[in-house]
């Protein structure tokens, strides 16, 4: 269940707002370029407001007032599931938080983890009419409040007339894609097995994201209401060994493929297979079961890099994060970044690994410039400037591919990225002529890594695009 310190279900009663005691913004003052002084009347014209409504109801986010329930919300449009954030916004200063969590678990039911990990300053928040004036609603924190509540009491059910009734689903990976397509096929009347070459469901959520950054018992609960409803897990099995993707595709009217991204990008340099290289999704998976360091050097600015460095970092390790770029061009939410450095973890920026030795690895020095024909950015690693730093562990987290061997026994058409080639509407797997029909894809397998809202949205797709073919 969600952590204690939590809202219960019940606990919440907010006095009743009516929609009328707020400004309303006529709807052509939003849908014109915005006008920056407009908006400062309405911010001071709302700030007084929220002053008066907070002494009737204390226990309310009072972000939600701040909200201009625009009629055309940017926040939902920058949001990659399409959040319908002014209706929930809407429920919520009403004090129907029940139908607000709702509405946001049908449209996208891990919102409750979502609203925790998104990188929202990309999303809602960075497309938030109000971020023009830097005062962007945090729809986030509301987001949470309203799904932890729901999750709560949370129960799957068939809809009435569902469109996949008695037909049976096979999803092969358990991480938030699998869980997001799980819970839409059901409501739709299939039957669904998933099966992961874990023990437990989760993915990422439970094997990647430490526990610091999400409580994992957000994922014992998607386990439990999964299971709980019908749907049926088997854990610790993999597809192309246990079960070839021929034998699903036999077994199923449909299977979707959500395996995630989890071979790690090599370095492509000297040493790669050297003892003190560790792969970081291991890494994250079990931090206690390995000994590393005492001197750790992670490569790379995302956020993997970040979650590894910090993992590290918070059990006492010596860790200093390299990267070929500046600070500024770290993939990385800057959150992390900053969280990473207050943790203790040392940074060292325009420095690419060339080798790695016994003990040491030797970097040489770069700098950015800009390719003239396409004005991309570019890494120059210079010449000359080899330098080696000790290390005791070398922890790549560059990147992340898919794992395709699964297609082992019926290969794919590829398209020119290396990707399997889908249908853009349906997500359908294309095969040569006379491979199966019934296989679709959702999440990092398909896009490569992203996010997991992302994988959420691609999910929906998959099953809009099993029913479309199913028809
Ligand atoms: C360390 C880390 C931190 C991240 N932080 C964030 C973040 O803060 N915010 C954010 O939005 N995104 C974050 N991401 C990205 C996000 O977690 C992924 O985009 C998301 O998990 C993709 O979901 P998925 O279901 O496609 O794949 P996964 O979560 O990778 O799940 C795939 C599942 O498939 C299983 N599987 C794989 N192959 C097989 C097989 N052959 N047979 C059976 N099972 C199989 C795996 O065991 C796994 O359980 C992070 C990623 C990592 C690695
Ligand atoms: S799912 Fe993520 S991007 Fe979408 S509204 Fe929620 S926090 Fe924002």
């Amino acid at each position: 269940m969600p952590p204690s310190g939590s809202p219960t279900a019940g606990s919440y009663s907010y006095p009743q707002i009516s929609q009328t005691n707020f400004f309303i913004i006529p709807a052509f003052l939003i849908n014109v370029s915005i006008n920056i002084s407009i908006l400062t009347i309405v911010s001071k014209l709302n700030h007084d407001y929220i002053c008066t409504i907070m002494k009737e109801s204390p226990g309310m986010n009072k972000e939600a007032i701040r909200c201009l329930l625009c009629r055309r919300p940017k926040c939902s449009t920058g949001c990659p599931v399409s959040t319908p954030v002014p209706e929930a916004m809407a429920l919520y200063r009403e004090g129907r938080l029940n139908e607000a969590g709702e509405l946001l678990f049908r449209n996208n039911p891990l919102s409750a983890i979502t609203s925790r990990v998104c990188d929202w300053r990309d999303f809602c928040y960075g497309h938030c009419v109000l971020n023009v004036k830097k005062i962007a609603v945090r729809w986030y924190e509301i987001e949470q409040e309203v799904s932890d509540l729901y999750l709560k009491t949370a129960k799957l059910e068939r809809q009435p007339e569902g469109r996949l009734n008695g037909r049976k689903v096979s999803i092969v990976g358990g991480g938030p894609g699998g869980i997001a397509a799980a819970v839409f096929l059901f409501r739709e009347g299939a039957d669904v097995t998933i099966c992961d070459s874990r023990k437990r469901m989760g993915g990422v959520l439970r094997y990647g994201i430490p526990p610091f950054r999400l409580d994992k018992s957000y994922i014992d609960s998607y386990e439990s209401l999964l299971t709980d409803a019908g749907v049926v897990f088997k854990g610790r099995c993999k597809a192309g060994r246990d079960i070839s993707l021929k034998e699903l595709s036999e077994a199923s009217d449909a299977v979707i493929l959500a395996c995630g991204a989890e071979k790690p990008v090599r370095l492509g340099i000297e040493g790669e297979d050297s003892p003190m290289v560790m792969d970081a999704l291991q890494y994250l998976s079990d931090p206690g079961s390995f000994t590393i360091g005492p001197e750790v050097i992670v490569i790379g600015g995302g956020n993997v890099a970040m979650d590894v460095a910090r993992t590290a970092a918070r059990r006492g390790i010596s860790t200093t994060i390299f990267y070929r770029k500046t600070f500024g061009n770290m993939p990385a939410s800057p959150v992390e970044v900053e969280h990473a450095q207050l943790e203790g973890v040392r940074f060292r920026v325009f420095e690419a690994p060339v080798k790695i030795g016994d003990g040491t690895v030797t970097f040489r020095d770069c700098e950015n410039i800009t390719d003239p024909s396409t004005g991309k950015l570019l890494t120059r690693i210079i010449p000359g400037t080899d330098h080696d730093v000790r290390c005791d562990t070398l922890i790549p987290a560059i990147s992340e591919r898919p794992d395709f061997s699964l297609f082992r026994d019926m290969p794919p058409i590829f398209n020119q990225f290396g990707f399997p080639l889908t249908d853009k509407s349906t997500s359908n797997i294309s095969f040569m002529e006379g491979g199966p029909r019934n296989i679709f894809a959702c999440g990092d397998f398909i896009l490569g890594p992203k996010t997991v809202v992302e994988a959420v949205s691609s999910a929906k797709k998959a099953v809009e695009g099993i029913i479309t073919v199913l028809k």
